[in-house]
């Protein structure tokens, strides 16, 4: 049997998690905004108390968590959501980075084509964007900036803190993209400071389909974001939509697992990223790790091996190891990631290079044996 080794493609789902998802689906099975029966109320009681824990695990209110349908739809509200705003006070700028998700590059390059002024920073080689080359970019009419927490490719750690604390009271909304963090690098986010940050369910061994955004009151007063759906009350106006109860239940439970198990958690995966560093390094084979080793989150790597073309390897190596090439979102192509091209890595970096997720389920001794054969097969190809 294969190794799965793409969590952060989406991870397994914990059986706690779903004892619970199945309760709610059994027995709280109305709609939350349901006024007139203890139907709708329970329900609204168990989403309420997800918002909570969710809320403590991240150290806000939670009356700042707007639940959405994942990160995606997060990272578009957050931009979109600004648009009205922008464009009635006539301050159009947004600066993010190369490296974002598509759910931000995407929906900044939609707001250029409508007259938005973007600026795009570029990481250097060891994927770690440079607090100064975002300060330097900031204009008059800078109104976001958007910038990933941990780059989902390389697992390198962006200066989200550092950014945030320089923002502080100023009139620049800063959106942190935690998809990659969230649960994992618990006490680091909660000391950020941010307007408004997007997490996703399934990064975190929650269910798929959910997600949120987190939107801090400035001075008491609520954010300019408008919504980008329409057609419901619900979740204040910003997001439409019968909220979908059973996977925010389980929304809920992972969050207060994750804070409960999270330092256990990244003693193992600390293991697993030194016992792959070590099967490398034994293997004999010419690698090159993509993104700084000593700067990156404990459940990544990004492996090059010159010469061995990355499709190849993972085609013939499928049944030792589920490994992808970058962002699923993108992985039905076979362009190079747009993260490591933004690295400006060569090209023979670029089509040799592999991702390995892992988290709170892998299995050691199975990474051990699988990952083992996959570096067997690698050297087949030289
Ligand atoms: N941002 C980052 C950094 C991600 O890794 C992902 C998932 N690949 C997303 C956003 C999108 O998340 P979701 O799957 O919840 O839409």
């Amino acid at each position: 049997m294969s190794v799965y080794l793409d969590y952060n493609a989406s991870s397994p789902i914990d059986h706690r998690v779903l004892d619970v998802m199945n309760k709610s689906y059994l027995e709280y099975y109305g709609n939350a905004d349901s006024r007139t029966h203890s139907y709708g109320e329970n329900v609204r009681k168990q989403v309420e108390n997800s918002r909570k824990k969710i809320a403590t695990l991240l150290n806000v209110k939670a009356d700042e968590i707007v639940f959405t349908s994942g990160a995606t739809e997060s990272n578009n509200l957050a931009v979109l959501g600004l648009r009205e705003y922008a464009e009635k006070i006539n301050k159009k700028h947004i600066i993010t980075t190369a490296i974002e998700h598509k759910a931000i590059l995407e929906s900044v390059k939609y707001l250029e084509k409508q007259g938005f002024d973007v600026d795009l920073v570029y990481p250097n080689k060891s994927g770690k964007i440079d607090v100064e080359d975002v300060i330097s970019k900031i204009k008059d009419t800078t109104l976001l900036i958007s910038v990933m927490h941990v780059n989902n490719e390389t697992g390198v750690i962006q200066p989200v803190k550092e950014l945030g604390e320089y923002l502080k009271g100023k009139d620049i909304y800063f959106h942190i993209d935690a998809t990659q963090s969230c649960g994992k690098l618990v006490e680091e986010i909660q000391q950020l400071t941010y307007d408004m940050m997007s997490i996703s369910s399934h990064k975190m061994a929650g269910p798929q389909g959910v997600g949120a955004l987190i939107m801090k009151k400035r001075n008491y007063k609520s954010l300019p974001l408008k919504p980008i759906m329409f057609g419901g009350p619900q979740e204040k106006g910003i997001r439409p939509g019968t909220l979908p109860a059973a996977l925010i239940v389980g929304f809920g439970k992972v969050a207060e697992l994750a804070l409960e198990e999270y330092k256990n958690t990244s003693i193992k995966c600390i293991k697993i990223k030194k016992l792959l560093l070590d099967l490398l390094e034994q293997s004999g084979l010419n690698y090159h790790i993509n993104g700084d080793l000593n700067d990156s989150i404990d459940t990544t790597l990004n492996v090059s091996f010159p010469g061995i073309s990355s499709e190849a390897l993972m085609i013939s190596t499928r049944q030792y190891c589920g490994v992808s090439n970058g962002s699923a979102c993108n992985s039905k192509s076979y362009k190079p990631s747009h993260v490591l091209y933004a690295m400006k890595l060569d090209d023979e970096l670029l089509g040799s290079a592999i991702r390995i997720s892992w988290g709170k389920f892998s299995n050691i001794e199975e990474i051990q044996y699988n990952f083992q054969k996959l570096l067997e097969t690698a050297k087949n190809f030289i």
